[in-house]
């Protein structure tokens, strides 16, 4: 199978992916809302060794709830977040669903921080909380 491959909106910073992600992941939480400007933010975690990164990217971190930090890789021509790192689980990278603009892509396995969904976003499995 052909490596996936996502990319910012213009293109610079590019991640390749072998293989099925492992987990599929929506999240509903705050944080994701804002860092997409959309309603819910979709991960695909990758193991890190399936994960290749070409293209500059710019580091914005914050702490999530766990108390551990996660790093968010933007694009800096065009902001665009495409992958960030998990340090709760360092031996997988998270990147963005949007950015492989593949319909087909696998669904989401579950959903997280239900209570902040948007009541008219369906939920694609139940809330974890
Ligand atoms: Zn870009
Ligand atoms: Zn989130």
């Amino acid at each position: 199978m052909m490596p996936r491959k996502a990319q910012c909106a213009c293109g610079r910073l590019q991640v390749a992916c072998e293989g099925d992600p492992a987990l599929v992941s929506l999240c509903h939480c705050l944080e994701c809302q804002r860092r997409t400007g959309s309603t819910y933010g979709i991960a695909a975690f990758f193991p890190r060794e399936a994960v290749a990164v070409s293209g500059a990217a710019s580091l914005y971190s914050r702490t999530s709830d766990s108390g551990f930090a996660v790093d968010h890789h933007f694009c800096p021509n065009c902001g665009s977040t495409v992958f960030w790192e998990p340090q709760r689980k360092p031996e997988y990278v998270a990147v963005a669903v949007g950015a492989f603009a593949d319909p087909s892509f696998p669904a989401p396995d579950k959903a997280v921080y239900g209570r902040h969904r948007h009541p008219w976003v369906t939920a694609p499995a139940d809330p974890h909380d």
